[in-house]
């Protein structure tokens, strides 16, 4: 089973996930521009039981986990799903891409819907992502 090594920018915050994703997704709301400083974030979902910290300590706010020296956002994870920030994983490209997007209202408009994918005005469900 294929196993994607992630982490932080200075390194001290690693992680595991294995297997495919559930899903995989890209937000374009004011929660994730905001945590990013970019205009939309790229994530993917994986089953909790396929996701492990190997490494750093993290801080967290509103459940979205981050590097606390260095910054950059890597997680969140309840006990069903982790949520991983996809441009954290070690080898890029990914080849992961998204099969649908969120809060399509807020994206930008230079930037076209991605063909193929499922669009959504805001959240998915809900639930959220
Ligand atoms: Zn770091
Ligand atoms: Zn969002």
């Amino acid at each position: 089973m294929v196993k994607r090594l992630g982490g932080c920018l200075c390194g001290k915050v690693t992680y595991s996930v294995e297997g495919m994703p559930i899903r995989v997704g890209i937000c374009h709301c004011t929660d994730c521009r905001q945590e990013s400083g970019s205009a939309f974030t790229y994530f993917g979902i994986w089953p909790a039981s396929a996701f492990e910290t190997s490494s750093g300590e993290t801080h967290q706010y509103a459940g979205r986990q981050y590097c606390r020296s260095c910054g950059s956002r890597l997680f969140a994870c309840d006990a069903e799903e982790a949520e991983i920030k996809l441009g954290s994983l070690q080898d890029a490209p990914t080849g992961l891409a998204p099969t649908y997007e969120l809060w399509i209202k807020r994206r930008e408009p230079w930037l076209p819907a991605l063909p193929g994918a499922e669009q959504f005005d805001e959240d998915r469900t809900q639930g959220g992502n």
